[in-house]
């Protein structure tokens, strides 16, 4: 059993006290952005009307509050994820971009014609294409790790892929269409004893799982805010502090420089010499309300909720299956197809119903108030390899209910009703 006091969660969340299309709003679009306690919405309000200064510029009192609240939200996303020092954790605008940094920078300088880069079949648009595109400049070659029919990473072939020639592991810690989490330990252990790297995209899997990258020895870091709790458009990069020292800049600009002439310029000392021009100051200070938000609930009791959904979702949903083949002996109704049974997964769960378009069944869930995904979630290539265009996605947080489920399943079996 979990943990949670369910109705003082929901308290926190005043978006999810309204109606949509005249029915109680059931927010299952988590994966793709989770919504925001009051605490992360009144930091965002108290810092424009009390606070808002340019940071680490000015001697006045306003840019130093400024300036200390931005460096807080630093020391507390290190120790969010255990980094072993404050300096190694870079603030982006989300994990695409910290992705991008690493491909432009870390790759620029080190992937030479030849090398290789291994992904997954499951990566996140924003996994695949900043390799392509530095893959492309360098001629080096991207090589992609196979997974089996429920989802799961076929780690032989993984095996099979590293070699000498392998410079950069990038993968998907947890995917955000199917829900598996990948054994990344072991994929970090096995990338290092060919002398690669890891970068780990950990936009879904920091608001379900414990970060710990001193054990996962993990050399980057992706992590987006707006996933866990926080403000959209903004981020983080952990990077080991060698790595990150030996990186050249990403963009050029205001911070970043230690001293600028017209024939010169020397860089600013990691974290800033990634951090160019004027950051999202405001946002980054609510992100730590959003951090402290999961920390005071506890990951192990923010997983055990959200497992107990998926379990009951599941259940739910393949009750109809064979409650429609049993009451008539024949199937009288549209079969549903769980996509993603991965035995380790987070709380997100992809489906289809035969014979109908997940973007209508989609619009059909929106009519009853239930906001799921639709569609191939930036994961093109892992849909191509599942013979699919799309599914229909209903991910949990830790403000979802049993309730809110029982909406949901009673609403597809009302839609797999054949006609
Ligand atoms: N990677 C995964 C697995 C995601 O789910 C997402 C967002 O959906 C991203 C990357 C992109 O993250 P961001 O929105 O922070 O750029």
């Amino acid at each position: 059993m979990s943990k949670i006091d369910i109705l003082s969660i929901r308290k926190q969340f005043p978006i999810l006290h309204q109606k949509v299309n005249g029915k109680p709003l059931v927010y299952f679009d988590n994966a793709a952005t989770a919504q925001k306690p009051l605490s992360v919405i009144v930091a965002l309000n108290t810092y424009y009307t009390r606070d808002n200064a340019n940071i680490h510029r000015a001697a006045h009192t306003l840019a130093a509050r400024s300036t200390e609240m931005f460096e807080d939200t630093r020391k507390t996303i290190q120790a969010f994820i255990n980094a072993r020092e404050v300096e190694e954790c870079i603030f982006t605008k989300g994990v695409t971009e910290s992705i991008n940094l690493v491909a432009q920078t870390w790759g620029r300088k080190f992937l030479q014609a030849g090398d290789e880069v291994i992904i997954t079949s499951m990566e996140h648009h924003s996994n695949i294409v900043p390799w392509q595109m530095i893959c492309e400049e360098k001629g080096t070659i991207l090589k992609i790790i196979p997974i089996n029919d429920a989802g799961e990473l076929l780690m032989d072939e993984y095996e099979k892929l590293l070699s000498p020639k392998t410079k950069m592991v990038a993968c998907v810690w947890v995917s955000n269409a199917l829900g598996t989490i990948n054994p990344v330990k072991e994929i970090i252990e096995k990338a290092h004893a060919v002398g690669a790297k890891v970068l780990l995209d950990g936009a879904q899997a920091c608001s379900h799982l414990d970060v710990d990258v001193q054990v996962l020895d993990c050399d980057f870091l992706a992590i987006s805010s707006h996933k866990l709790y926080g403000p959209t458009g903004v981020g983080v990069l952990y990077g080991k502090r060698e790595l990150l020292e030996a990186m050249p800049p990403y963009q050029g600009g205001g911070e970043m420089i230690k001293e600028v002439s017209f024939e010169r310029t020397t860089y600013n000392d990691i974290p800033y010499k990634f951090e160019a021009g004027t950051p999202n100051i405001a946002d980054v200070i609510a992100f730590k309300y959003a951090l402290d938000f999961v920390n005071e609930l506890g990951k192990e009791n923010i997983r055990n909720h959200e497992n107990e959904l998926l379990h009951y979702l599941v259940n739910g949903l393949l009750t109809l299956n064979e409650t429609n083949v049993m009451s008539s002996g024949v199937e009288t109704h549209k079969q549903i197809k769980l996509i993603g049974t991965a035995k380790e997964k987070v709380s997100v769960q992809s489906f289809i119903i035969e014979g109908m378009h997940h973007f209508d069944v989609g619009m059909m869930l929106d009519a009853r108030g239930i906001a799921v995904r639709t569609g191939h979630h930036c994961t093109q290539p892992l849909m191509n390899c599942l013979g699919l265009d799309g599914t229909v996605r209903a991910s949990f947080s830790v403000y979802n209910t049993k309730e809110e489920i029982d909406v949901l399943v009673e609403a597809v079996k009302s839609i797999i009703k054949r006609k």
